[in-house]
This record gives C-alpha cells, structure tokens and sequence, in this order.
C-alpha cells in the first residue's frame, strides 16, 4: 500500500492560521492530502495557552458539526517563561517542532503556515518568517532537507481579506489577543494590544 501524502498545518487558534485550516479542509488543491493538524502549547509571559486552547476546541467542534473532512490533531507543550521578558517568536518554536514531526513521521510533504498578505508588508515579520524557515530546514534530516517545504495558503490574503473569507460563526472562535486578561476564569481579549487593535478595525471593515 502507498502511504498517503501528508500536510502538516501548525495550528495557534488564531485568525491567520484558522484561515490556513479552514483552505486545506476547503480546496481541490489539497483534497489528495491527508491532514495532520499540530498545536504548541506555548507558555510564555504573554500567558495565551488556555484562550487558545478553547479557541482550538470551538472551531474543532465547529467543523466536526458541520461534516468538513477528518484530520489527525496532536498537540505539545513548551513552557519558556523561564526566559521572561526575553521573548523568542513562536514562528521558531513551531519550524523547529514541525521538522521533527516529519523526521518521525516522512510521508508529511509540506507545512502549512499562516503567513498572510499583511504580514508580508512588514520587514520584522519578514524576517521572523525567514528565520523561522531556517531553523526548519536546519532541524530536518539531510535526507529530508530540500525535499519537504513550506506552503502559505494565505499568502495571497490580507489578514482583513482572511477574515472576510471565513464563515461569520467560524471567524468568531478564533483567538488574536496576544496578552488576555481573566476574568471569572475566562480569558478575554484585552482590548489594548496591537492585535486587539487591528482585530477592531478588521470587524469595522468586514463585509
Ligand atoms: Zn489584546
């Protein structure tokens, strides 16, 4: 039996990569692909980990209600607060996790990553993203290095254009605040952050 073909998406719970999820579990393009979502638990001083583990949960609820095709989910935990207030992207957390996926798991073809249009525009993320594709290829096998990829299914959009894309109900669930605030044990967005900012003007402009 051939093995089937993977995609690996690296799944945060946030606007640009449930707009990745939402295009593999949607497009011809990728139908031949099995589908093997990942989540890190990142723990840092931004404390994100439990908004985003319900913001997961609620959109995988979502698309298993609504009959979307079946993935495989795995998740892991990294706690870096011991670094404080010296702060590490997670686009290096999630390259080196995903080419250790695939060193244990080959028949994973290409990764899924939620790098946007908007994104693009700003050489700090540029260069986040940049960095982020080394330490992947860095961390694959030589076997493996120049024969798996990174593919960007929402390259071509705008973080705006992303969330007019999604199903109104479904955008709803996903999570952008980068610093939530608790309250009755809920995290909620802090409404303050530059990404609760731009969240705001997104829902001003959607169509
Ligand atoms: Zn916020």
């Amino acid at each position: 039996m051939v093995q089937e073909k993977k995609i690996l998406c690296m799944y945060s719970g946030g606007l640009d990569s449930l707009g990745v999820l939402y295009r593999l579990l949607t497009e011809p393009e990728y139908a031949d692909f099995g589908l093997h979502v990942h989540h890190m638990h990142l723990k840092n001083v931004e404390n994100r980990a439990l908004a985003e583990s319900k913001a997961i949960q609620a959109t995988f609820r979502y698309f298993r209600e609504k009959g979307y095709r079946n993935f495989l989910y795995t998740e892991s935990g990294h706690d870096y607060s011991f670094m404080r207030r010296y702060f590490t992207f997670d686009t290096y957390w999630y390259a080196f996790m995903a080419a250790n996926i695939i060193t244990a798991d080959s028949s994973i073809m290409h990764v899924a990553v939620g790098r946007t249009k908007s994104d693009m525009e700003s050489a700090g993320s540029r260069m986040n993203a940049n960095r982020g594709h080394e330490i992947f290829h860095a961390t694959l096998p030589l076997e493996l290095r120049f024969d798996r990829s990174y593919i960007y299914p929402v390259a071509h959009l705008t973080k705006q254009a992303v969330w007019n894309m999604l199903p109104a109900d479904l955008r709803e669930l996903s999570w952008s605040c980068r610093k939530p605030v608790i309250s009755d044990k809920e995290p909620r967005p802090c409404g303050k952050c530059p990404t609760c900012q731009e969240m705001e003007k997104i829902r001003q402009n959607q169509g």
